[in-house]
């Protein structure tokens, strides 16, 4: 009989393990999971989650699959247990139990962990990362008691949960290092609206603001300090990127630069070992073939499916999904697709005013990627655009008479 060992049984994880059942893969497999809780949707955790109610049922709206399905896929779940060691030689990895399991094949999907940041104060309680669930359910009871919370980041992350506790009536102030909010991913376009429609909201965003300590007392954080000043705080979020788990593959031999990496079937260095999602760099064709590492649930969801078909006999299987993202902050839905790499010119289309629009962004001639605000048909399009590998005149898009559909023939 055969094994394919899984470890880490999130979005990556679990796709995996439910597309090579689907993919008709009769042998074992193994999902072996560091956390207590059933895999679940890591996305509401910053959104609906935050503002719900906390019960048991809202929890249980997150679950990837229901807890049955594990049993009926014949799928060995282990929660709780961390793989501790990889024994690539011997084709076996060493549990936190003790155990050792052998495989054919071993999927690295350990994802990434959240960044924290090594400045003075940053052990005192109050300061919190969002990564997992069980983060969720501590922030969730703090932010219930909070009368003024500080994100320090702003991204993705962090903007979501700074809309959510807003909503929730939270005073809440945002510190960005950077001259705008998202600045790596998105056009100065979409941050200058980003940031206008919050500040409306009433959330404070303060930028190029580098905050240098914590302070508090009585052991927990009461104020967050920067260059420019002090800000009060009794609930401190730290959005500052994540760091791909990539340790255990390293412990193993196996080649990693910001990430596993791997090649276009998702294989590592070693031939039976792969690695997918926020853990896995690969050379990425939307990226002018830049080897790089995207945090996204299409990117594990997809590379999960990749890695199926590699294993239940197509050798011709290659990673080349078009990327795409989102992020609900509030009443703005933020849709991403392709990768702003070398982009030297923006389009808008449509009127930012009006709170929807999309900016088309183009290296030179060439559209790589679009942003959508409030626009969830021409993100759909966008997608074809961008897959099609179709760059419209640029006059064409300012146009909104125009129909996007028009521009795919
Ligand atoms: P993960 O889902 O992180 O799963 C990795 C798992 O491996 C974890 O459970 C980890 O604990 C476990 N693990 C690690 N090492 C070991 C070990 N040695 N042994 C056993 N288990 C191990 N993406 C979007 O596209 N849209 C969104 O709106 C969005 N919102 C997000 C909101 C939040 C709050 C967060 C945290 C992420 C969000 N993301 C979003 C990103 C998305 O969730 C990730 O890209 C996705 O989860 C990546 O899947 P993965 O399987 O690679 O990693």
């Amino acid at each position: 009989m055969k094994r394919v060992v899984i470890v880490g049984a999130g979005h990556g994880g679990c796709s995996l393990a439910s597309a090579l059942r689907a993919s008709g893969y009769d042998g074992e497999i193994s999902l072996i999971s560091d956390e207590a809780d059933y895999p679940y949707h890591r996305p509401p955790l910053s959104k609906a989650f935050m503002s719900g109610d906390g019960s048991a049922q809202s929890e249980q709206k997150l679950l990837l699959e229901p807890e049955s399905f594990y049993v009926e896929q014949r799928i060995d779940l282990r929660r709780n247990t961390r793989v501790r060691a990889i024994n690539a030689p011997a084709d076996s990895v060493i549990l936190s139990s003790g155990d050792i399991l052998q495989y054919d094949h071993l999927v690295l999907a350990t994802g990434a962990r959240a960044r924290t940041l090594p400045i003075r104060g940053s052990e005192l309680l109050g300061i919190e990362v969002l990564r997992s669930l069980k983060d969720a359910r501590r922030i969730r009871r703090s932010l219930e008691n909070s009368q003024s919370m500080v994100v320090v980041g702003g991204g993705f992350i962090g903007l979501e949960l700074a809309a959510t506790a807003r909503q929730l009536g939270k005073q809440v102030t945002v510190l960005e290092t950077a001259a705008r909010i998202m600045e790596r991913a998105v056009a100065p376009a979409v941050s200058e609206f980003v940031t206008r429609r919050h500040r409306d909201k009433g959330i404070a965003i303060e930028l190029n603001a580098c905050v240098t300590a914590f302070a508090g007392r009585d052991g927990h954080v009461t104020a967050v300090q920067g260059e420019a000043g002090e800000w009060a705080a009794d609930l401190v979020i730290v959005g500052a990127g994540a760091i791909p788990n990539c340790e255990l593959a390293e412990a193993a031999g196996i080649v990693c630069a910001n990430g596993i990496v791997v090649d276009g079937q998702l294989r590592t260095s070693v031939a039976n070992i792969f690695a997918i999602g926020d853990c896995a760099a690969y050379e990425n064709a939307f990226a002018g073939n830049q080897r790089l590492r995207l945090e996204s649930i299409q990117n594990a969801n997809d590379q999960a499916r990749v890695v199926a078909q590699v294993l239940t006999g197509n050798a011709e299987a290659r990673f080349h999904a078009v990327p795409w993202f989102w992020s609900d902050q509030g009443e703005i839905k933020l849709q991403m697709v392709g990768l702003p790499f070398g982009s030297n010119a923006c389009v808008v289309r449509g009127d930012p005013a009006q709170g929807r629009f999309s900016v088309f962004r183009y290296r030179d001639d060439t559209l790589v990627a679009v942003e959508s605000i409030n626009q969830p048909l021409e993100h759909i399009l966008s997608r074809k655009l961008i897959a099609s590998g179709l760059s419209p005149a640029k006059a064409l898009l300012t146009d909104t008479m125009v129909d996007l559909k028009s521009l795919l023939n």
